[in-house]
C-alpha cells in the first residue's frame, strides 16, 4: 500500500489561475496514482484565504466534479503563511505527506516525483530549491539575496533560495504543530523541527496568470517577520551599539576636560548638535527595534487563532479518481 499525498494550494484571488491549475495538478496526481507510486486516497487541497472573487465557488465546483479536490475556507483573508499552514494542519490528520506550492503554478510541477522518491527514501522533510532566478526582476534577485545573507548573518537557519515549496512527512507536520508562535515565517522554522531532509532543485517559471499578491510592502513586512520571529541578534546588537557609544563618551568626556584644563575651550557648536542628532536618531532606531520585540510579544502573549476555518470540503472514502 503506497502512502497519500495531499497537495496543499493556498489561494487569495485566484480566479484566473485556478482551473488551470486544477487540471495540470489533476493529471500530475493521476499519473502518479496509475503508476501506484501514492495512494489513491490523495488528493489536492485548495486553502481558500478569504478571496474577494469567485475562488471559493470554483473550488466547491471542482470538488462536485471530482472529490479529489478538497478545500479550506478560512474565515477570512490571513495571509499567505496562514492559509498554509490552515492547511497543513487540516492535511495532517489524512494524509503521510503534503506538498506545498503556490496556486500560480510558479514552482515546477514535475518535480513532485522526486519529492515523493526522496520520501520514500527517508526524508521527513523535502526543501525545493530554485536552480536560477532568471524570471525574476533584478530588484527581486538582488533583495531576495541579500535578505538570504542577512538571515543566515543573524543566526537563523533557512535553506538557499527555498520558498514553501516542500515536502513534510506526516511526523514533520506533527513536529510543526506544535510550534505555538502566532507570527509565522514557515521557512525559518520548519528547519528546527529536525529529522532528515534532502533538496530538490527545480526551475521557478513566471505566474501565468494574474498579478502577484505579494507587492514590496508586504514582501518587507515579511522579510521583517522572519528576522524578529526568529532572532534576537539585533537587540543583541543594540546592546553593542550602547556599549560602544557610552565607551567613546568616556573618550569624549576625558579630552574635554583636559583641553577645559588647557583652557582652549571653543564655543564647540558643531559637535554639540551633531552629537544630539546622531545619539537621538540611534536611540530612536534602539527603541523602534526593542519595540518591534515587544509588539511580538504582545501577539504572542494573545494566543489568538492563526486561522479559523469556516467549510471543509474533504471527502475520505470515496476514491473516484
Ligand atoms: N496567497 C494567499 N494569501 C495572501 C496572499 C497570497 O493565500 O494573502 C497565496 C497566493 O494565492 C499564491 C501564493 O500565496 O498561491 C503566493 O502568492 P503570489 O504568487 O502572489 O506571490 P509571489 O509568487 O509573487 O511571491
Ligand atoms: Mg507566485
Amino acid at each position: 500500500m503506497k502512502d497519500t499525498l495531499y497537495l496543499v494550494i493556498p489561494c487569495y484571488n485566484e480566479e484566473e489561475v485556478l482551473h488551470e491549475t486544477a487540471k495540470r495538478l489533476l493529471e500530475k496526481i493521476t499519473n502518479m496514482i496509475e503508476n501506484e507510486f501514492i495512494s489513491d486516497n490523495s488528493k489536492i487541497l485548495f486553502v481558500n484565504d478569504g478571496s474577494k472573487d469567485k475562488t471559493w465557488s470554483i473550488i466547491e465546483e471542482l470538488h462536485q466534479e471530482n472529490s479529489i479536490f478538497s478545500g479550506v475556507n478560512l474565515s477570512r483573508n490571513r495571509g499567505h503563511q496562514n492559509a498554509l499552514l490552515a492547511g497543513l494542519m487540516t492535511a495532517k490528520d489524512f494524509a503521510d505527506m503534503t506538498i506545498s506550492l503556490d496556486a500560480d503554478l510558479q514552482d515546477d510541477v514535475d518535480v513532485i516525483d522526486k519529492f515523493v522518491e526522496q520520501y520514500y527514501n527517508g526524508s521527513d522533510i523535502v526543501y525545493g530549491v530554485r536552480s536560477s532566478r532568471e524570471t525574476d526582476t533584478f530588484f527581486k534577485r538582488t533583495t531576495a539575496l541579500a535578505f538570504y545573507n542577512l538571515m543566515s548573518k543573524l543566526g537563523v537557519d533557512m535553506i538557499y533560495n527555498h520558498a514553501d515549496y516542500r515536502l513534510m512527512s506526516k511526523r514533520a507536520l506533527e513536529g510543526l504543530s506544535q510550534f505555538r508562535e502566532v507570527n509565522l515565517f514557515l521557512r525559518g522554522m520548519v528547519p528546527l523541527i529536525g529529522y532528515k531532509y534532502s533538496i530538490v532543485e527545480y526551475e521557478r517559471h513566471e505566474r501565468f496568470a494574474g498579478e502577484s499578491k505579494y507587492p514590496l510592502k508586504k514582501m518587507i513586512a515579511f522579510a521583517l517577520d522572519g528576522i524578529t520571529s526568529l532572532s534576537i541578534k539585533p537587540i543583541r546588537i543594540i546592546t553593542g551599539v550602547g556599549f560602544t557609544i557610552s565607551f567613546i563618551s568616556i573618550i569624549a568626556l576625558i579630552y574635554s576636560l583636559i583641553v577645559k584644563f588647557f583652557g582652549n575651550t571653543v564655543t564647540g557648536w558643531t559637535s554639540l548638535t551633531l552629537s544630539i542628532w546622531m545619539l537621538g536618531g540611534i536611540q530612536l532606531l534602539c527603541l523602534g527595534v526593542i519595540g518591534e520585540y515587544i509588539g511580538k510579544m504582545y501577539n504572542e502573549t494573545k494566543q489568538r487563532p492563526r486561522f479559523i476555518i469556516s467549510d471543509k470540503l474533504i471527502d475520505i472514502d470515496k476514491k473516484d479518481i
